[in-house]
């Protein structure tokens, strides 16, 4: 169990499972890249432990970058919108894969992949450790998927609640 703030939290996956299901995607992203050198575009900070784990199971020569999502309000018509900052190379050409730590409405994958797709890769997929099926809201193919969960709020592993809980091996469940 654990306790942040006022919120109590029990545990829903554990590392071995999740530890097991992680080298599964790796050795499925090692036969799909073969011959292949991808670029993995983490998104920070939620998918550091998940990004750091999956590519120390990968086996295909492969780099790593970071970026950053903010959120904006552009206009009163388009809303919120998602900005995406940090990224410093050029991903023309190359096959990249977005490192998601969980993927709930979609939106923040949806608007960094079209951030990311105008500058032209090869081919970019998306990479989630978690993803909630019930309340996604946009059109997003997410080609390796850790666990469906349901639609809970959770921590560890990299996930947190306001900063915390991001240190815990397994991953939570709000009790
Ligand atoms: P989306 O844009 O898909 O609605 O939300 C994605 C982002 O919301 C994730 O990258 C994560 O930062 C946050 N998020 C969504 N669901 C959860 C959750 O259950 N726990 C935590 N800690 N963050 C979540």
């Amino acid at each position: 169990m654990l306790t942040i703030k006022d919120k109590r939290f029990v545990p829903f996956i554990d590392q071995n499972k999740l530890k097991n299901r992680i080298v599964q995607l790796a050795d499925q992203i090692n036969q799909d890249y073969q011959g292949k050198q991808p670029l993995l575009v983490v998104v920070l900070n939620g998918a550091f432990i998940f990004a750091a784990e999956l590519m120390t199971h990968l086996t295909i020569p492969c780099r790593v970058t970071f970026i950053r999502v903010s959120s904006y309000q552009q206009t009163a018509s388009t809303g919120v919108v998602k900005q995406v900052l940090g990224l410093t190379e050029s991903l023309e050409g190359q096959d990249v894969i977005l490192i998601e730590d969980i993927i709930d409405t979609g939106l923040t994958i949806q608007d960094v992949s079209r951030h990311l797709r105008e500058q032209k890769p090869a081919s970019l997929e998306i990479a989630t450790m978690l993803f909630k099926p019930e309340a996604l809201q946009m059109e997003v193919a997410i080609k390796y998927v850790g666990f469906e969960i349901q639609n809970q709020f959770v921590v560890g592993f990299g996930l947190d609640y306001d900063g915390f809980g991001r240190n815990a091996k397994e991953i939570l469940i709000l009790a």
